[in-house]
């Protein structure tokens, strides 16, 4: 059995104030949830202040971004030890921003995440296809791509797989829970046969998760939480969401 696991990525929205509110707002909603996994993930900036507040929480709490190398002349970089330091344990690779704004490859990503796990971060790795790619009929191809690269010479353990599909990030298009499902067992199907222990690897589905259709989605066999961007910024809006996830 997988705990589902529900994030949230807030990207570059709050302040240390705002992230502060939010927590003091949010952990009463859910201190009584013990069956679902809950993970936020706030701006730098505001991880520190975050940490205190959800210390002896259930409440994960997770960087969206890491830099590939320990430390040294990299102006803007942060480093795993540096999340560790803050209080993170856990941290979000490969967002499809990240790969699309930034130019991350995949290559890029095999190498933060590897850094990432050697210094005791979980992961979550994202991928997800455009919608020309889904058009063309490439899903697969590309999420094959994706995962064969980005899991180059890595063992599954401490990594949780994000699909997002981009056409549906931000975008208020869902995947339908069975359309989701579908490229979720492809996901699963490709783990078991290049990795060791894939049934115990979580795939969150993530692209427009709000509280109406979070249950139709969670009740799919494949799917095993979800990456939730918009729908998280508000403490209720994500508390029904943790809900609806049980
Ligand atoms: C995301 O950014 O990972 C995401 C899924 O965003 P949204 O929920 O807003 O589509």
């Amino acid at each position: 059995m997988r705990r589902p696991l529900i994030a949230a990525n807030w990207k570059m929205t709050k302040t240390i104030e705002e992230t502060e509110e939010f927590i003091n707002e949010f952990l009463p909603m859910v201190k009584d949830i013990t069956d679902v996994d809950i993970l936020i993930a706030p701006p730098f900036t505001a991880l520190a202040s975050a940490s205190k507040l959800l210390k002896s929480s259930n409440v994960i709490l997770a960087a969206q971004n890491v830099y590939l190398e320990e430390n040294g002349a990299y102006t803007g970089e942060i480093s795993p030890r540096m999340l560790l330091s803050a209080g993170c344990t856990s941290v979000i690779i490969g967002h499809s921003e990240r790969r699309e704004y930034f130019s991350e490859s995949d290559e890029i990503v095999n190498k933060k995440i590897k850094l990432a796990r050697a210094n005791g971060l979980d992961v979550i790795l994202c991928i997800g296809e455009s919608l020309e790619q889904r058009e063309a009929n490439k899903t697969f191809d590309i999420l094959g791509g994706q995962l064969e690269g980005s899991l180059k010479d890595l063992p599954l353990d401490g990594i949780t797989v994000a699909y997002e599909p981009i056409w549906a990030i931000g975008t208020g298009k869902t995947a339908t829970a069975e359309q989701a499902n579908e490229t979720h067992v492809f996901i699963r199907e490709w783990l078991k046969k290049n990795k060791e222990g894939a049934d115990a690897v979580r795939i969150q589905y993530g692209g427009s998760v709000k509280p109406d259709n979070v249950v139709s989605l969670m009740s799919q066999p494949e799917i095993d939480g979800a990456l939730v961007g918009g729908a998280s910024l508000k403490a209720d809006s994500f508390a029904k969401l943790v809900v609806g996830a049980k």
